[in-house]
């Protein structure tokens, strides 16, 4: 925990505060349901939201109450049902191109060794073999894995598989990095050091990325990586309940009464 209590002062040093940022994303009255067995299931009831450029923002809320959704809405993986989500001002048409994503159960290929995981994204994206080799041995160094290259998954532990996955969105340059509770699925000092990791070299601005989206249930998580938090309520579905201001008038504390109202 001392590690991680450490970013709220880093934050200050970031080059670019979020109150100042370009909107990266933005949805405006975002609804999505799902077709079901007995009609359509409305998921997400018209969400408002804007990333902006140097921003950590955090969207927190129980299970069900959409956070995947909204996520993926942002990433262009799911059209929204009504609404708009755009990117830098452009309403989006299919996959979001300035986003990666990074998910909770890694969701690696398990024939593939870490070198050709890191490397599918930039083969989507047309590079060639040699490029796409160096661009993936950067990454793949950058998220500590440098020596793995040819190991496959199964070899790896947890914490080591999602430093690939990290380094797989790594890889293209994403203008904004999306999280689906990338570290629910690791023990706690594991998932400890690569949040404390990542943040580092985020703000050391050793990749390019300019906003960072992070889904998560866990309080604590969102109170110390991001600098702002978007609670979202399911009742009757998935609505913006409130947004938080990391470290100015919101409260640190995760027993404070106002927390504990929102997450009920
Ligand atoms: P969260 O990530 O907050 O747990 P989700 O966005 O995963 O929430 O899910 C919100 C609701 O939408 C849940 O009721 C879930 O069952 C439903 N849902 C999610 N994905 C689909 C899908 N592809 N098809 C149908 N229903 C879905
Ligand atoms: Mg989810």
């Amino acid at each position: 925990l001392t590690t991680l209590l450490r970013r709220p002062l880093a934050a200050s040093a970031r080059p670019e505060r979020a109150v100042d940022g370009e909107v990266l994303l933005e949805t405006v009255g975002l609804t999505k349901s799902y077709a079901g067995a007995d009609g359509e299931l409305p998921v997400l009831g018209g969400i408002d939201l804007e990333i902006r450029a140097g921003e950590v923002v955090a969207l927190l809320g129980r299970s069900g109450s959409g956070k995947s959704t909204l996520l993926r809405c942002l990433a262009g993986l799911v059209p929204a049902s009504s609404g708009t989500v755009s990117y830098r001002g452009r309403a989006l048409n299919g996959a979001n191109p300035g986003t990666a994503m990074v998910f909770q159960n890694f969701a690696l290929l398990p024939w593939l060794t870490v070198q050709q995981n890191v490397e599918l994204g930039l083969e989507a994206q047309g590079w060639n073999a040699p490029d796409r080799a160096e661009a993936a041995r950067q990454a793949i160094d950058l998220v500590g894995l440098d020596g793995f290259e040819s190991a496959y998954p199964k070899e790896l532990s947890g914490g080591m598989r999602q430093r690939v996955g990290f380094a797989r969105a790594l890889v293209v340059e994403p203008d904004v990095l999306m999280m689906d509770e990338p570290f629910s699925a690791l023990d706690v000092l594991t998932a400890e050091n690569l949040r404390g990791e990542l943040m580092e070299l985020w703000e050391s601005g050793r990749f390019p990325t300019r906003a960072i989206v992070l889904v998560t249930h866990n309080i604590e998580e969102a109170v110390l990586m991001a600098d702002r938090i978007v609670v979202l309520g399911s009742r009757p579905y998935g609505t913006v309940q409130a947004t938080f201001e990391v470290g100015q008038d919101r409260p640190r504390d995760r027993n404070s009464p106002a927390f504990e109202e929102l997450i009920d």
